[in-house]
Order: C-alpha cells, then structure tokens, then sequence
C-alpha cells in the first residue's frame, strides 16, 4: 500500500476496517520526520516504512503517541527513532504490559471491565498467535505542551483530555493548518459506554476551536474539513455519534 498525500508535507497509511488499524500519518520536515502513532503490530509498522521508502522519504525520528489504545501503541517495539506521548498514556501501558495474553485472561478483562470486546476481537485478528504480542512503552511522556522544530515549520504537541481518552495528544502543524487528534473526535469505550462526557466534550471543543486549522486528521477514516469535523463534533454532543463500530 502507498503512502496518500493529504498536503505538501503531510501524508499517510490509510486505515483498515479489517483489523480496526487506524491511520498513520507521516509529517516530512527539512531537518527530520514525525510520524504520527505507531500502529498496532510489526507487520503495520513494516507497512507504513515500506511505503515511507517507497516514496523517497526518511523515516521518522519521532512518533508521537496520540493515546494508549492498542490500535496506536502496540507497535512501539518496532519502530525507529524516539516516541513521546502524554504521561498517562505511560502510566496505562505500564498497566498494559502486565497483562497476560491468552483468552482466559483477555475474557476476564473484559467482564472485569478493563478491556473491551471490540478491541479482543481485532486483537485475535491481527495476532493469530497470542504470544507475539510485546507492549513497549513510549520512551519519553509528557503533560505540557512542547515544540518540536522541523527546520522548516514547527509542530506542536498538547498532552490534553479529550471525549475518547484522557491521555489524548494533540498535534498541531499550523504551517499547513493541519490538525491530527487520533480518536480524540469520538465517545469513550472504556469509561463512558462509547459516549461523549458532555464536560470533557466541551473543553474539548473549545480548544479545538481555538486552533487555527483547515483539515482535522482523525483515527479511523479519511482526514476531514474543520466544519465537517466541527459538524461531527456536535452530533457527539447531542448524543447521535454512529453506534459502536462506526467511529471510534
Ligand atoms: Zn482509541
């Protein structure tokens, strides 16, 4: 699969239905790369470098972490470079590397309310065998905002709360009014039944809205405009976000 160009410097991996991999965007800078999420196995790794090389460019030399789920993380152990991301998500994969992986154990998580059956179910899709599963732990986690310098355009990190998770970063390119925010866009499966807290949901949008950006990077499915975006936003709010399985 090629890499799909969104801007001048901004392009990605398109997500999967199949195994629920989300998209993995690449920020190309003068002096280095970001890459946005490591993805959720090896093999999605390998995908994204492989088409990172086919089109020429470096790989990154960070990636930024935009929350814990497996989907976003389980593929730290294979990626180059460093990774950053919100210190809660740190603290949640130090949870996450303690679990065992066999389907007892993953069933029991889901009764106890710790994981959820979603993610078990395309979790046993992309890991056929349990045992290759290796949670790592972003190198470095942060609650305050930060600047990475590309040379030539600044990239912004916010380690924020958002209506999905609370360990969400978000990640701001103003050159190009490009905003990236995992799944920060859509309810929380883990402690809100897939809804939206309403207080979380507005301070949510009330930074958003305070961000000069042109197209919001989501997750899982193609990148859209700050209205549609927006427009989706307040669908959450009014409690007619899709059901589980639309976007999450
Ligand atoms: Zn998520």
């Amino acid at each position: 699969m090629s890499l799909q160009k969104l801007t001048d410097r901004v392009y990605y991996l398109p997500w999967n239905q199949e195994t629920d991999q989300p998209n993995l965007y690449y920020i190309h800078g003068r002096d280095f790369s970001v890459a946005v999420d490591a993805g959720q196995s090896r093999r999605h790794v390998e995908l994204f470098y492989d088409a990172i090389v086919q089109a020429g460019f470096p790989l990154p030399r960070y990636t930024v972490i935009t929350h814990w789920h497996w989907d976003h993380t389980f593929g730290l152990p294979y990626i180059q470079g460093e990774s950053i991301a919100h210190c809660l998500t740190v603290q949640q994969l130090k949870k996450v590397q303690a679990w065992a992986w066999t389907d007892e154990a993953m069933q029991e998580r889901e009764r106890a309310g710790e994981d959820i059956a979603f993610c078990n179910e395309h979790i046993r899709k992309e890991y056929p065998d349990l045992k290759d599963i290796a949670v790592s732990l972003p190198g470095r986690g942060t609650d305050t905002p930060e600047t990475l310098d590309m040379g030539d355009v600044q990239l912004h990190l916010f380690p924020m709360d958002s209506p999905h998770s609370r360990d969400a970063m978000l990640i701001w390119l103003p050159a190009e009014k490009v905003l990236f925010v995992g799944d920060a866009d859509c309810g929380d499966y883990y402690d809100n039944q897939g809804l939206a807290d309403p207080d979380r949901l507005e301070k949510y949008l009330e930074f958003i809205r305070g961000l000069d950006f042109e197209l919001c990077c989501i997750g899982h499915d193609a990148p859209e405009s700050r209205e549609e975006n927006l427009r989706n936003m307040l669908q959450l709010e009014m409690g007619k976000a899709e059901p589980f399985g639309g976007r999450k």
